[in-house]
């Protein structure tokens, strides 16, 4: 089989979606696997790690895109990359479908098998392609949200941690899932009052148990989120409902209610955002403020830390890579059930029900 790697084009995006280990495992199985040159150089790795590792490196993202029978890619294809692929190809990659209508309906007319990271699902119902960049992802909220607290930064001129003798700030995390639990934890360290809110009783259960005592957590109603809210120094946006829209918790109304110079961190914002005021923005502009609040939406927070992004993604989806190349897809979409998961189009065909549902295209 061909593989190829193209280079990413999202805006500041530095994740390259394979290591020169993984392209090793691949040559060794006996596949082709084409690298455009320079796609892991923001990663820290170089051309010369992929040649030695048996790749072919190619100048073109077209000649990759073309030739490749399983393009793997980290972001959704953006720009001209749609127009770039075809019938019969196998895309592996984040798609996030269900916040875009205008990429759904380009890769149906591309008429790709779409096998997206963030539906791939374990046996333990785990969403572990997910997971690896929802580690990082939380983890940085807390980082940027810090930083745009700063007065200079537009916020409030808070110190999340406080100092003796002044209060801490107010974190409030939405979503107790990967991204909610590593960035109550990254607050917490800092020494923030942080409430972690979500739905699933049991998760709140163990949240309590496991996280440390400057964590509260809260059942996420619509009432609790108000009371929260307006105390909030930095609201962190991590809530997710797999393959759909994320629901809107943060309505303007209440927005307007919340502290002058606060931050929201909307994590979720690939799946639309839980805040009716998220718009997607990039590392060169992450930040607009409405109605005095700060707003944080950067859809792809992990590509500014590409390095470590990079080896947490490809550490979890490697051994699917290696079966995907070893087995084709046909096979592993009737015999595994996390690719049966991740399947989000077959052939130009919508083959995910909340991705359908989201954009009124269901049969
Ligand atoms: P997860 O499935 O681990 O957690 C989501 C949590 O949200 C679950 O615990 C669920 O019970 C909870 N939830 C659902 N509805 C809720 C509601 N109404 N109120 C409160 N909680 C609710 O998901 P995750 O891995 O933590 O990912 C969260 C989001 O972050 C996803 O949309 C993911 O794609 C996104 N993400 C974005 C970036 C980025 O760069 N912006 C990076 C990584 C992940």
């Amino acid at each position: 089989m061909i593989i190829g790697i193209p280079k990413e084009t999202k805006p500041d995006e530095y994740r390259v979606s394979m290591l020169p280990v993984g392209v090793e495992l691949l040559v060794q199985q006996g596949h082709e696997v084409l690298v455009q040159r320079g796609a892991g150089v923001g990663s820290g790795y170089e051309d010369d790690a992929y040649e030695a590792a048996g790749a072919r490196l190619v100048d073109e993202a077209g000649e990759v895109l073309e030739r490749g029978e399983l393009i793997v890619k980290v972001k959704e294809p953006v720009g001209d990359e749609p127009n770039m692929l075809r019938r019969g190809q196998v895309v592996f990659t984040y798609f996030h479908f269900a916040a875009s209508k205008t990429l759904t309906e380009a890769c149906l007319e591309a008429g790709i098998t779409a096998l997206a990271y963030e539906t791939l699902t374990d046996a333990q119902g785990r969403l572990p392609l997910l997971t690896p960049m929802s580690e990082v992802a939380g983890r940085m909220a807390v980082q940027e949200g810090a930083k745009y607290l700063e007065k200079p930064q537009m916020g409030r001129g808070i110190l999340l941690g406080g100092v003796p003798g002044v209060e801490p700030g107010n974190v409030v995390v939405l979503g107790g899932g990967v991204v909610g639990t590593n960035a109550a934890r990254a607050a917490a360290g800092l020494g923030a009052h942080v409430t972690i809110m979500d739905v699933n009783l049991d998760r709140l259960r163990y949240l309590s148990e496991v996280m440390p005592a400057n964590v509260y957590t809260a059942y996420s109603d619509p009432h609790t989120i108000a009371e929260h809210a307006v105390q909030a120094d930095l609201v962190i946006g991590a809530v997710l409902i797999p393959g759909a829209r994320a629901p809107m918790l943060i309505r303007r109304d209440l927005l307007k209610q919340m502290k002058n110079g606060a931050v929201i961190v909307d994590v979720g914002v690939d799946q639309g955002g839980c805040v009716e005021t998220t718009r997607p923005t990039t590392h060169r502009e992450p930040t607009y403020v409405i109605d005095g609040v700060v707003h944080y939406c950067v859809t792809n927070m992990p590509g500014a830390v590409g390095r470590t992004s990079t080896q947490a993604l490809c550490h979890a989806t490697q051994p699917y890579i290696l079966r995907l190349a070893k087995h084709g897809v046909d096979k592993l979409l009737r015999a595994e059930q996390p690719f049966a998961d991740a399947l989000n189009m077959r052939d130009g065909k919508l083959a995910n029900h909340a991705v359908a549902e989201a954009h009124d295209m269901l049969d």
